[in-house]
């Protein structure tokens, strides 16, 4: 597993798969440029099927402005190795393509290469998973969290100073913002008025509501392509912090204390990440409201003074009850459902700690099970449910606006009766089968973790 570095990370909304990965992969390229005078960005798959709701073309021209960029919109189309696939072109005076290169964003603002390789991190924890954490912890009766000091440079200590000071931030900017958030739907920001509101309300109902209103002000920041921590991703960033400077204010705790719980919550991500995905394009929003719960649940657990196994009690409760949460955003946007989850993600994530608090720790599934059982599920899951805002809430809408959904080339060819038609995979054989295994899924290497998907339909 790579160092909490690479997991929680600092950029602009509203996605860290479709605008923070795609535009340092953007910045990467330009840095790279030769003398040239036009920019052409093909967006593949997931990309090109929310891109527009997530301002993905705009993260993608940022940093080449003030040359012209053309962007090619391509849902129908996929690279091999991930959903979210694009590819830059460099175009000189007579339109010759003089470089180009194909990146993947594979969710949490992590990039794979041209070969479907993640970026070069270097192994810090030699653990497989959660069991092996545990063994680890229980050999030498560390907590987790010193667990991942033994292993970290010294660096990670600043490092989650600074993660913990942009969340905060997060939630006051959110906490002072109004009016609508931008795109098509208007959505209003409500993180203000339910702050508000929370102070007139007493005991249980108080607390939620304020806890709501965390929740909301970093996801509405989110929306509004505001600087937030990926958590382990910017569509999931608001239920973490929100639960820590809840519990931070109502239990009068510590900034180290919530740094430790920080570090604990950082290892269950990155377990996740490692044995699954933590992203919705791969295995829809179980993978990031769902890891994000149980970040979260993790590190209440700690902060209200739990043992090792209640803590991972807490984590597998809420990752197993998202279990088959799929991603359909509306409009493509990162704001239906996705805001009102990650309010309600982040009251689960205190109830399983509480949960978890009562128990001794002992429980039938671990979380490692999950984990492996959320990969599964998000292999079995159709492609319209991830990320392409092509099926469930997103197909909702669109019907109830008259239909426009069928635009979609997916969801045009589907009805329930029949298996929706594979997107054509770029260079691949098995574009044309429509029991194709995704190629994300089929060639997952042994020693991610995480083995081969059988197939989607
Ligand atoms: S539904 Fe979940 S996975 Fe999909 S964009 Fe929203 S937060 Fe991300």
């Amino acid at each position: 597993m790579k160092s909490l570095k690479a997991l929680y990370r600092i950029g602009l909304g509203p996605s860290s798969s479709h605008t923070m990965g795609p535009r340092i992969a953007a910045e990467a390229f330009a840095a790279s440029l030769p003398v040239v005078v036009a920019i052409r960005v093909t967006l593949y798959g997931s990309l090109a099927a929310t891109g527009r709701g997530h301002l993905t073309d705009r993260a993608v021209s940022m940093p080449f402005a003030p040359l012209p960029v053309e962007i090619v919109w391509l849902p129908e189309q996929r690279l091999p190795y991930h959903p979210n696939g694009l590819r830059f072109e460099a175009l000189d005076a007579a339109g010759q393509v003089v470089a180009e290169r194909s990146v993947y964003s594979a969710g949490g603002g992590a990039l794979l290469d041209e070969q479907g390789r993640p970026e070069s991190w270097a192994d810090v924890y030699p653990y497989a998973g959660m069991n092996e954490v545990l063994a680890a912890c229980e050999a030498e009766g560390l907590l987790i969290w010193e667990l991942v000091g033994r292993h970290e440079s010294e660096a990670i200590g600043p490092y989650l100073q600074t993660i913990w000071a942009t969340m905060q931030r997060a939630i006051e900017t959110g906490l002072n913002a109004e009016g609508r958030l931008p795109g098509s739907l208007n959505v209003p920001r409500k993180a203000a008025a339910y702050h508000v509101r929370a102070q007139s309300l007493a005991g249980y109902f108080g607390q939620t509501a304020t806890l709501f209103a965390y929740a909301l002000a970093v996801s509405e920041e989110n929306a509004a392509g505001g600087e937030v921590v990926t958590a382990p991703t910017c569509g999931a960033s608001g239920v973490l912090p929100a639960v820590l400077l809840f519990l931070q204010r109502q239990s009068k705790l510590s900034k180290e204390k919530i740094l430790h719980a920080l570090a604990t919550a950082g290892l269950i991500g990155n377990i996740v990440k490692r044995n699954a995905s933590i992203s919705g394009a791969e295995v829809g929003c179980q993978g990031e409201v769902g890891t994000a719960c149980a970040m979260a649940a993790a590190a209440a657990a700690q902060l209200l003074g739990g043992s090792v196994r209640q803590i991972e009690y807490a984590a597998e409760m809420g990752l197993e009850h998202h279990l088959g949460l799929t991603c359909d955003p509306i409009g493509g946007y990162v704001q239906i459902p996705c805001i009102e989850r990650n309010a309600i993600a982040a009251v689960r994530a205190v109830d399983c700690a509480a949960y978890a608090l009562l128990s001794d720790g002992r429980h039938i599934v671990s979380f490692d099970e999950v984990v492996r059982t959320m990969w599964e599920t998000g292999c079995d899951m159709k492609a319209i449910y991830r990320e392409t805002a092509a099926g469930g809430l997103a197909k909702a809408h669109d019907l109830r606006k008259g239909g426009s959904r069928v635009s979609h080339p997916w969801v045009a060819e589907h009805s329930p009766d029949t298996v929706p038609p594979a997107p054509t995979f770029m260079g691949s054989a098995a574009a044309a089968s429509p029991t194709w295994p995704a190629p994300e899924c089929a060639s997952r290497l042994p020693a991610s973790g995480r083995g081969p998907c059988q197939g989607r339909s």
